[in-house]
């Protein structure tokens, strides 16, 4: 059944179902005119049609009009297409127009039309009889019929005899009709009522912007009733895991909810159909189609017009909350977490630096006592017998002084305690002056040590104390690592921008897989080298790596097994307006030559 019918008159062409057509005529002669091919179009397009006469004319002179343009008319009245009424006992209860009436007969042959397999309705209705009080009862049935017939298959067009008519009356009747043919100087004009069709427009558009609102809120809308759900959005399908509305539509809501869970949703339901518009919602939870579970609050109201048990459900997912919540409280529990390692790490670094100090103090009191020790022991002349013990103790409290100062600088480094003392300070002499400083004791192991520079001095921003640390490590280890008879060259280089420290030596050297691992923490290359002569903590490296980073240096190795060691350092050149001021570091109290000693203290001598 198409929607658009041909309205048989050239003007208006085209008209849907639902179409009020108006005629003002001032002469029976124009409505002949239009309404002849109007009813003619009607036929042709298999619709049942109905021609109501007025007073002024009879049954037989509009059949004979009729003829003249519908020559088989016969056909079409003894088919029972064709209607002539009179407006008598279409109008008319008692000499007077019944609304009433006139609503039965149109329904009633609405229903004859499509129950005869007819597509719809056409009718014309000569209303000019219409005495003029009655004018006030049939213009708000016409109005009513404007709004009745939009969705039916009903098209009408109703005549007005406008000699009869006040301007008051002109105007209502322009309204009430979906346009109104006049006619003006011999020929035809439409009128269309421009204010029902923007109304019409206003509404359709607000009805599909309606709709749309509601297809994509992000909530699920489902409109129901005890028995099925009638109307439902995208999200409802989203939310029950169907593919179509069509398979959400015809389930019940309870059909959603768990078994559990029904007793409540049904007195939620229940509640919610007979409470006032006010919502009252239910916490509870949806079984998927794919059989998960998931919580939601469903807020339902009554949605009903007039009798009807239409209900309003709005269906929250509540999955992405819980979600958030869970988040809330990791992160809360994160934070709890975060707040204890860091007050874990608090008292550690305070029991380090505390444990380092309370080990340092009685070194100190013993190696001074051991000093003494020896000073007697040789003013008593048995200094051979005892002396080799006393060194013996004295080596063991160096090394332990060293293993105390490295523990505590890297626990400082650690927690960010440790600060470099910065001075524009020639780094060339304090390096020359460390490696002539260690070459004595390197003779005495079979050792050469070499020293070599391409520049006479470099002054720049260095803390010479960590610079001494630093070779003092690097030079122990070569020394520790380098069989007798080798050598080991320490070389500067001073370039524009960077200097060079080289510490290199021929002894054992390192494995190639261990190379990656030697500035680790606590890292030694294997325990096998755990032998009295060559013992160590595995701090040493990680200590130097982290005090040329603090200067904004790198430090890097080549080494091959059996030929020896390179150590190269690159430092930036940098000067400092202002020199850091002293603060104090591990080993304030000894000299440089006790440093000497405490850093070599790992090798027996
Ligand atoms: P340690 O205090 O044990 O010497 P280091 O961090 O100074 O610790 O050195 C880590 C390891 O690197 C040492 O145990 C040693 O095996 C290796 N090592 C360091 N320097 C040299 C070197 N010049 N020659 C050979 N091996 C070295």
């Amino acid at each position: 059944m198409k929607n658009l019918r041909s309205s048989g008159i050239d003007l208006i062409g085209s008209i849907s179902w639902g179409t009020h057509i108006g005629q003002l005529y001032t002469d029976i002669e124009e409505y002949y005119k239009t309404m002849i091919p109007f009813i003619k179009a009607g036929l042709l397009d298999n619709e049942l049609c109905i021609w109501i006469y007025s007073n002024k004319t009879c049954y037989e002179e509009v059949k004979e009009r009729l003829k003249t343009g519908i020559p088989d008319i016969d056909t079409y009245i003894t088919g029972g297409q064709l209607l002539i009424k009179s407006h008598v006992e279409w109008y008319l209860k008692n000499g007077k127009f019944d609304a009433d009436i006139t609503s039965k007969h149109w329904s009633r042959h609405l229903s004859l039309a499509l129950s005869q397999g007819y597509d719809g309705l056409r009718a014309v209705g000569d209303t000019s009889w219409i005495e003029i009080n009655d004018f006030d009862k049939i213009n708000i049935y016409e109005e009513g019929i404007s709004k009745d017939i939009t969705e039916l298959p009903f098209i009408v067009a109703c005549l007005y005899d406008a000699r009869m008519l006040s301007t008051y009356e002109i105007a209502e009747i322009i309204k009430n009709h979906t346009f109104t043919v006049v006619r003006y100087k011999d020929k035809y004009k439409l009128i269309h009522n421009t204010g029902l069709q923007i109304k019409e427009q206003i509404k359709e558009r607000s009805m599909e912007m309606y709709k749309r609102l509601v297809q994509f809120l992000p909530v699920s809308i489902i409109i129901h009733d005890e028995t099925r759900i009638h109307m439902c959005n995208q999200s409802a399908v989203a939310l029950t895991g169907l593919k179509s509305t069509h398979e959400l539509l015809g389930k019940r809501l309870l059909d959603l909810v768990p078994p559990t869970l029904r007793t409540k949703a049904r007195e939620h339901l229940r509640n919610a159909m007979h409470s006032s518009a006010e919502s009252s919602y239910l916490q509870s939870e949806i079984l998927c189609n794919c059989g998960e579970i998931k919580p939601v609050k469903i807020v339902t109201i009554p949605y009903g017009l007039g009798e009807s048990n239409l209900l309003l459900s709005v269906i929250m997912d509540l999955t992405p909350f819980m979600r958030i919540n869970e988040l809330i409280e990791d992160v809360e529990r994160h934070k709890q977490l975060l707040n204890l390692s860091l007050e874990y790490n608090r008292l550690k670094t305070e029991f380090f630096t505390n444990i380092s100090h309370e080990l340092r103090t009685p070194l100190n009191v013993i190696l001074s006592v051991i000093q003494l020790l020896k000073l007697q022991s040789e003013r008593l002349n048995n200094w051979d017998i005892e002396s080799k013990y006393i060194d013996m103790m004295k080596q063991n409290c160096y090394r332990l002084i060293r293993l105390v100062n490295n523990l505590i600088d890297i626990t400082k480094i650690d927690s960010n305690y440790f600060h470099l003392e910065l001075r524009n300070y020639d780094i060339i002499k304090l390096v020359r002056d460390i490696t002539n400083s260690v070459a004595e004791y390197g003779k005495q192991r079979g050792l050469y040590i070499h020293f070599s520079c391409n520049s006479a001095s470099k002054v720049m921003a260095c803390d010479p104390d960590q610079i001494e640390r630093i070779l003092l490590n690097l030079l122990s280890n070569a020394i520790k690592y380098t069989p007798s008879g080798g050598s080991i060259w320490v070389d500067v280089y001073a370039g524009d921008n960077a200097l060079d420290i080289r510490v290199k030596d021929t002894g054992i050297g390192i494995p190639k897989d261990k190379q990656q691992y030697i500035f680790d923490r606590f890292m030694q290359v294997s325990s096998s080298t755990m032998t009295r002569e060559k013992e160590g903590s595995g701090i040493g490296l990680s200590l130097v790596k982290a005090l040329v980073e603090m200067h904004n240096g790198t430090i890097s190795l080549i080494s091959e097994p059996g030929a020896g060691s390179e150590f190269i350092i690159k430092l930036p050149i940098r000067l400092i307006d202002i020199e850091e001021p002293c603060r104090i570091n591990s080993c304030p109290e000894f000299n440089h030559a006790e440093r000497l000693v405490v850093e070599f203290s790992d090798i027996y001598s």
